[in-house]
């Protein structure tokens, strides 16, 4: 019988709901820290720059904009469950085949799906300290265990990602480039890591920034993908593409992966509206070519200037770098994100990456990036914001 009257001290309170019979998430879910994406706004400031989230600066392709208008008139119909046409857009933009595409409800849905389909109670899934965070949530809501492996220079290491493998493992994330870091790793360190890899591990490649890197010994995994039975590629619209609110991603896979991750994905999964705008964006090279241009000239001014203050900034070859700031009162990240933030720059604090001096800033446009670095200089200088 359950008592007509309780106390209510909060450790009663706690012990009455533990015991009261109600559902329980399976075990590893409220182990999770939901995911806290970037700030959007600051309070009582008309202009503001989100710099927290790594969105495109010049926004999505005029093209791709009309081609969501375009469904307005069709809203009424389902999509196409198997995203035929982005598919094939995507295939011939990049010679693939287009039945070794799926297209997601952004690639974070589609990382949650490969967890879902290969870890379970009792696996491993291996990510490194400073990577994505949506690998530590997609492995635990899938009741398996992330192993976290350091990193070297803010930098994945092999040596040590291949060291942490049993044969409990199942499936390896490696963000290349990885946020928030913005680091890589070359391309022969990548073809090192699967060649040291058991082949029942699936080796997960989340090259969401991969248009943004300008160095010759890169690659996303396209060739290592067709070449091999264990390596998926998964990409996204949200940052090159500027196409962040419509969430759509790809991924490219072996066969059977393809296959199971099919199975188990939503019937309709991706929207009418991304589909269109997606194959638009796809198709639409010269926008393509601005972004990466524009990220190409801001990414290595910014570096320059904010390392010239006297801040570190880790190299990257991404469209956002990660600025390290001085322990001392005073100077710190967190005080810098604040005095940012009273000029209306919003920044990414990056505590959940285990990153709790440092602050991510994305490339923006060139006002955000001066106001960036001339906010930065008055902050050190000891200024009011
Ligand atoms: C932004 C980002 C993604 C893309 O997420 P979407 O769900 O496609 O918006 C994937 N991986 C990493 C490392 C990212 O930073």
């Amino acid at each position: 019988m359950r008592p007509a009257r309780v106390s209510t001290t909060p450790q009663e309170v706690e012990a009455y709901e533990m015991s009261a019979p109600r559902p329980q998430p399976r075990p590893g879910v409220l182990q999770i820290q939901a995911y806290v994406p970037g700030k959007s706004s600051a309070p009582g400031l008309a202009k503001v720059f989100k710099l927290s989230s790594n969105e495109s600066p010049l926004g999505a392709s005029p093209k791709a904009v009309a081609a969501f208008r375009s469904v307005a008139e069709t809203l009424h119909d389902y999509p196409d469950g198997s995203a035929t046409a982005l598919r094939e857009a995507i295939g011939q933009a990049f010679g693939l085949d287009p039945a070794r595409i799926v297209c997601g409800a952004g690639s974070d849905e589609l990382l949650n799906l490969l967890a879902h389909a290969y870890v379970g109670p009792g696996d491993e899934a291996i990510h490194t300290l400073h990577g994505f965070l949506v690998y530590r949530i997609a492995t635990l809501s899938s009741g398996g265990t992330p192993v976290v492996v350091p990193e070297t220079n803010y930098t994945a290491d092999v040596d040590l990602i291949l060291r942490a493998v049993t044969e409990r493992t199942r499936l390896v994330f490696l963000a290349n480039p990885n946020n928030p870091t913005g680091t890589y790793l070359p391309f022969d360190e990548v073809r090192r890591l699967h060649a040291g890899l058991p082949p029942h591990v699936l080796l997960v490649l989340d090259a969401a920034y991969a248009e943004y890197v300008r160095r010759n010994d890169y690659e996303a995994g396209i060739e290592l993908v067709a070449t091999s039975e264990n390596v998926v590629m998964c990409r996204t619209f949200s940052k090159i593409h500027g196409l962040a609110a419509l969430r759509l991603g790809w991924m490219y896979g072996p066969p059977h992966v393809v296959d199971a991750i099919n199975r188990i994905r939503g019937p309709f999964n991706v929207n009418a509206a991304a589909i269109a705008a997606g194959v638009a964006a796809m198709q639409d090279t010269a926008h393509v070519e601005r972004s990466v241009a524009h990220n190409t000239r801001w990414l290595a001014w910014l570096s320059e200037e904010i390392g010239k203050l006297g801040l570190e900034v880790t190299p990257s070859v991404a469209n956002f770098v990660l600025i390290h700031f001085p322990r001392e009162p005073g100077r710190t990240a967190a005080e810098a994100d604040a005095f940012l933030t009273r000029r209306g720059l919003i920044l990414r604090q990056v505590g959940a990456y285990h990153l709790p001096h440092a602050l991510r800033c994305s490339v923006g446009s060139e006002e955000a990036n001066r106001l960036v670095v001339e906010s930065l200089r008055d902050f050190l200088d000891g200024k009011a914001p």
